[in-house]
């Protein structure tokens, strides 16, 4: 069988990086109380748990829609499981805190600070897992034989050497954030010549990439009338102002149709994916929601009014297919790095011709993230019914290790959400830590600030989103 085949490749070739407990590592005290890893780690075969980041996603439109019965998948597995409002931290910036919900480490304890380091010759450079000090949850997982499957997450490139899994990385879409950039994956060498993206690490194991680059979608491709149609609701000629829809429409439909490819035919037994598409349908379609008040032409209003809202919904589908795709016994978490909401305050000043300034950006609209984003576990070991109260980005990291059975480190600030756990699940695992995931020698160095061949193109788009100057 093919699968069972590539399988056994996969996870033949862990032992010689960083992300596996290599021979003759330095063993120090901390590492002697670590569980050890299993001698037979547990084949790949039933995806045991499903973790979805939304960049973005706020209950302020998940509730809305909620009410207008507008969100099967995720109505079911609130009403059968756990909600909670997840607080993020200051400043809100969405990869140091996707690293702290990989890690469940602060921004100083992970490296990840901020969008991108400035080198000693001023030049930004976007973050890279280069830069992280931490070790995300598919290093630890996959090391205590736990298969894990990784899509997308921001930052994941370089791809890490997995013992037990795959990661696609977020810069394995070939970005062009620009209308007018030349052609879709391909870039400008130094010569000005337009040669295709080609780098390594997009995907660990490297190969990978050959199996994913079928699922690119790319900004021509959903720039339809039936795609417009859907993401809009009209039909309307394409124009300026849609095109960041059609940019970020087409990275999540690719990591959605290669993630349901990938998690079909590997079955990790956690899969996690993230997609961008709330936060980037917020900043440029907030203000057309009609519940946002703020004075839009009708038609305007006609087109782009229910653009976040539709996001929402498709984010809904995607949850159900990934859900069906995966299995009756999946259990899910899904979360998001902040919320997104209108500063009111700001919106008053803001109408009456006043310069604003917000954390979200310069100018601009007064709406931006918000502090708070949204927790969700449902399925098998998690509550029925249950809301927890008090969560933090903090706390993701030791409440999936904990539903994955292994203890937290003492050195993670989160605590494991125990409330979120059926009480069985919780008298068949108490809540233990032991001192440290971390390995001695895992220690920032500035050599690990390196360029990557995409940074242009990224810088451009956090630029365009108001996150860098
Ligand atoms: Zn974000």
């Amino acid at each position: 069988m093919i699968i069972a085949a590539f399988v056994a490749a996969l996870t033949g070739c862990g032992g010689n990086g960083r992300g596996s407990a290599a021979e003759g590592e330095p063993s120090t005290a901390v590492e002697a109380v670590r569980p050890k890893p299993p001698s037979n780690p547990t084949p790949d075969g039933e995806t045991e748990l499903l973790l979805v980041g939304l960049d973005g996603a706020t209950w302020h439109v998940i509730d809305s829609l909620l009410a207008q019965g507008n969100l099967p998948n995720l109505s079911r597995l609130i009403e059968t499981g756990v909600r909670g409002r997840l607080e993020s931290e200051r400043p809100i910036q969405s990869p140091p805190v996707w690293t702290t919900i990989a890690t469940g480490k602060t921004r100083e304890q992970h490296g990840i600070e901020t969008f991108f380091v400035v080198r000693d010759d001023d030049k930004k450079i976007p973050v890279t897992t280069r830069m992280r000090t931490a070790r995300p949850f598919w290093d630890i997982f996959s090391e205590m034989g736990i298969s894990v499957g990784v899509m997308g997450w921001w930052p994941s490139w370089p791809a890490e050497e997995v013992r037990n899994g795959f990661i696609i990385s977020d810069r394995a879409w070939p970005v062009r954030f620009s209308p007018n950039a030349v052609p879709y994956g391909t870039r400008r060498d130094e010569t000005g010549s337009v040669v295709e993206w080609d780098f390594e690490r997009r995907t660990w194991p490297e190969e990978l990439f050959e199996e994913f680059r079928p699922f690119i979608v790319t900004e021509e491709a959903v720039v339809r009338p039936e795609i417009t149609e859907q993401i809009f609701g009209s039909r309307a000629k394409p124009r300026q102002e849609m095109w960041n829809a059609y940019w970020v429409y087409a990275k999540d439909i690719t990591f959605v149709r290669s993630g349901l490819h990938f998690l079909s035919k590997r079955r990790p037994r956690v899969f996690a994916i993230y997609l961008e598409g709330a936060d980037v349908m917020s900043h440029y379609y907030w203000h057309y929601r009609p519940a946002e008040k703020f004075e839009i032409s009708p038609e305007d209003r006609a087109l782009f009014g229910d653009a976040v809202d539709r996001y929402y919904r498709y984010a809904d589908e995607v949850i159900g297919r990934l859900l069906r795709t995966a299995g009756e016994e999946t259990a899910i978490l899904i979360v998001s790095d902040h919320g997104f909401e209108t500063l009111w305050d700001l919106k008053v000043k803001w109408e009456r011709g006043e310069e604003i300034e917000h954390e979200g950006g310069k100018g601009g609209y007064p709406y931006t993230h918000a502090l708070h984003g949204i927790f969700i576990a449902s399925g098998p070991g998690f509550a029925n019914g249950v809301r927890v109260e008090g969560a933090s980005i903090y706390d993701v990291m030791p409440t999936l290790m904990h539903r994955m059975g292994l203890p937290a480190g003492e050195d993670m600030p989160g605590r494991v959400l125990k409330e979120a756990f059926e009480s069985n699940f919780i008298e068949r695992h108490p809540l233990e830590r032991i001192p440290t995931w971390e390995r001695a020698e895992q220690q920032k160095s500035t050599d690990t600030i390196v360029e990557g061949p995409m940074d242009d193109a990224i810088l451009e788009k956090l630029k365009t989103l108001g996150y860098v100057d």
